[in-house]
Parts: structure tokens; sequence; C-alpha cells
């Protein structure tokens, strides 16, 4: 069949490169995509917001299944578009892409269901906030409900901040996103990302992660889109992912379809591992970036075919099979990132990365500008290794990092510390 991948970032390289491994793709479209899937596929510079325009392509180009790589236009409903016009879609629809577009939503769904989260309190009132924050005490967490493009988090050490993150909030900073802010208790522990593929009334799991979220190496700086990752999280042991599967998955899946609202996609669960166990942080409603570039090259099994039975409905026959290697990626962004950055230096090198073992780098904000590759946004390639381990993967990914001769660029050295020590032991 025909696919149509929607997205542009080292998520859907990710993705381009393991749909078009499938016997079962014949032709692979990514809207608008980047050089990086290029490789794999037919770029379209079609506009994703233009749902109809979206449905007319599919009609013209006889797409029989679209997989949609990021969430705005889930939130904004493309699936439901898709599926209303006869044609197969993965992903969630828009009331089920609630899980991340709205965190007072997936609160009130952890109350009902009884899903370990943090206490919370929901206020669209600045001043009834402030008093809550005062009667309760620091450290606290203040979140914006709606989708903030990473700014919608504030951990408050003191009440000034606190306030300052209402005030900002409510007060319209982050538009419409911040009207209602949600407050919850601070957890303590160490985090990890686990990754279900649902179907609407099953969920297999689809792998764990960890990422580095800030800019510089030490967990440093401000806050990015992720600066790398890796897979597996060893801190997610069996006995813990089961008890994901079991607290967390199976009744967030089971209280979607009690309320009408099937969650059908990848379900992202971002956990804080507290002594009292696994809790939830707040849900994504699709693959996360950079973690996709470590899932994916672990994944044997075909992509195709499993993304196609979640659609569908018939997870039950499908059971997944990894590979026993680590996955790192190393996120090469431009100077000046999560800042403002130049855009148009060259990049030289990819192929002389790519030539080492096991070693994969995916493009986000690139651009081919006649026979080079040129820098076009803040995080611009994923540097990825696999090997026997997480020490292993990471120091190939860094030789492979070496290999890149892009002076405007700069990267973390360290990703993957944590798991390092740990297999140090
Ligand atoms: P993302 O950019 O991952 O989508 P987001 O803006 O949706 O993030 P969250 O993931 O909910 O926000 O929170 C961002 C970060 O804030 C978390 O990764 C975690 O480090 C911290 N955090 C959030 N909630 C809590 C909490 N209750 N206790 C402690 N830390 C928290």
């Amino acid at each position: 069949m025909n696919i149509l991948l929607i997205g542009s970032g080292g998520r859907e390289h990710a993705l381009a490169r393991s749909l078009s491994a499938s016997p079962l793709c014949q032709r692979l479209f990514i809207a608008p995509g980047n050089p990086g899937t290029a490789q794999h596929g037919t770029n379209v510079a079609l506009n994703v917001a233009d749902h109809q325009a979206v449905i007319d392509f599919c009609r013209v180009m006889t797409i029989g299944f679209v997989v949609v790589g990021p969430e705005a236009p889930l939130v904004a409903g493309l699936v439901d578009d898709l599926t209303a016009a006869g044609i197969k879609a993965f992903g969630p629809s828009k009331a089920a892409a609630q899980l991340e577009g709205s965190k007072a939503f997936t609160k009130d769904l952890c109350a009902e269901f009884n899903i370990p989260t943090a206490a919370y309190r929901r206020f669209t009132d600045a001043e009834t906030a402030k008093t809550y924050v005062r009667n309760y005490g620091v450290p606290i967490v203040v979140k914006a409900d709606g989708l903030a493009a990473g700014k919608g988090v504030v951990v408050a050490m003191s009440f000034e901040e606190a306030e300052a993150a209402i005030d900002m909030m409510i007060g319209g900073g982050l538009g419409a996103a911040g009207a209602e802010v949600v407050i919850e208790a601070f957890l303590e522990g160490e985090e990890a990302s686990f990754f279900a593929l649902c179907d609407g009334a099953n969920a297999i799991p689809f792998g764990t992660a960890q990422d580095h979220k800030r800019v510089f190496d030490g967990d440093q700086g401000p806050n990015t889109g992720g600066m790398g990752a890796y897979s597996p999280a060893a801190i997610l042991t069996p006995q813990l992912q089961a008890r994901v599967m079991l607290e967390i998955i199976e009744p967030t899946l089971k209280g979607m379809a009690a309320r009408g609202t099937p969650y059908k996609g990848i379900l992202y669960a971002g956990l804080m591992l507290t002594k009292a166990g696994p809790q939830l942080i707040e849900y994504n409603a699709r693959l996360g970036d950079p973690e996709t570039q470590v899932l994916l090259p672990r994944l044997n099994s075909d992509l195709v075919e499993a993304l196609l039975a979640a659609a569908e409905g018939k997870l039950n026959s499908v059971s997944l099979s990894w590979s026993d290697k680590a996955a790192l990626t190393v996120v090469m962004a431009a100077k000046g990132y999560p800042g403002s950055v130049e855009k148009g230096s060259e990049i030289r090198g990819i192929e002389k990365a790519e030539a080492l073992d096991d070693v994969i780098v995916f493009q986000a904000g690139t651009k081919q500008d006649s026979d080079k590759i040129v820098a076009n946004g803040g995080r611009v390639l994923n540097v990825t290794a696999l090997g026997q381990s997480i020490t292993n993967a990471q120091a190939k990914a860094y030789e492979a990092v070496a290999r890149i001769d892009w002076p405007d660029g700069f990267c973390r050295s360290d990703i993957g510390w944590r798991a390092v020590e740990r297999e140090r032991g």
C-alpha cells in the first residue's frame, strides 16, 4: 500500500526509515518531510493544517494508510477527518488526544480511574490559586492546562516563583493554553518514559527510554525539546513495566473507552519513579522526539504491520520483537538553541559518520541547498548508535559525532550518563 507520513522532524526520519523497510509499504510520501525523510520516500509540500488538502492528496495518490507523527495535527482532529473520509490513519482522535492536549483532562481521568499521579487542583482564578499554594507549601508544580511547547510547567521552589508562574499563565502569557492551571504536588524520584501501542481496547509495550531535557552537560541550563535519549531504560525493570501496564496504561484505556473516546495510537507515559512506585507525570499522544530515534532502530518487527493492527483494533494478534542491543542518540543543535539560532550553515560529514557500523544520522532541522545539507532549525541532527550496552552505544555515537564537520553546531557530551554509571555498577 501507499503510505503518507505527517511531520518533518528527526522522529519522522526514524519513522520513514522503518515504514519504508516494510514489505507492506509500496510508496512512502512524507508531508512536509526533510532531507532525511527524502532518503526513504517522496517529500510533499502539503499544508498539513488544511485537512481537506490532505484528504485530496490521499485520494489522488491512493494512500492506504496515514501515520501522524506530531501532536498538533492530532489535537486538531486530522485523524477524525481522515477516518470520516474513509482513509485509514494511525493516531488518536481529537477527543482522545486530549490526554496530551489538556493536563486537567488527564488529571481528572487519573482521579476517576485511580491511576497513580501527583495530587492536584485546577484553577482559573489567580488569587484562589495563590491562596492554595500559600496553604499547601513549596516545592509545588504549576502547569498550564493546554499545549505550551515545553514552557507550560514550572517546578516552583519558592512562593514567589509559584505566584509568578500563576500570574504569567492565567494572565495570558501562554495564550489560551494557560487560562486554566493545574497545581500539583512535587514528586521526587527518577524520570523515565514508557511507550505503549494501543488499539482502543488493548495495549502492548512499545519500549522504554530516558531523555535529557536540559541544554548543557550535567543537566544544566534551560529546558529544550530534548538533547538526547537512550533505550532501553534499565531503571524500568520488567517488574516495574508490568506495574506501569497494570496500574497506569490499562486503566487509562478502560477509562477512555468508558468515556466513549477509545484511545488508538501510541500512548507515551512520562513517569516519576517514586518510592511509592511509578506515578504518571504526563501523557503524550504520539511518539517522542528524540525517543523515537532510539526506539525504532531496536524494533525487529514490521512497523507497518504493528501500526495497522493498532489502527484496525487488532493488536491481539501482534507480538513485537526487539533487538537485544541498546540505542543512544545525541542531538546536535545550532549554537544558541534553545534561544534564537542562525540558519544556513553547511553540515559536512554525515556520510562519514554513517560509515561506522550501527550508526544512523537522523535529520531534523536540515535543508537541502543544491548539493549541500544546511542547518534550518534549532535541533538539527540526531546521531544515533546501537551497541551491546548503553556505554558501548554512547562511545560509538560520540565517535560518529566527531566525524561531523559543523562548526556552528554543538551537543552535550554526557548523553546517557545515568545509564553508563549504572552499568559501571
Ligand atoms: P514535555 O516538554 O515533556 O511535553 P510538558 O511541558 O508537557 O513537558 P511535563 O512533562 O508535565 O510538561 O513536565 C515537565 C517536567 O517538569 C517533567 O519532565 C518533570 O521534570 C517536571 N515535573 C512535572 N511534574 C512534576 C511533579 N509533579 N513533580 C516533580 N517534577 C515534575
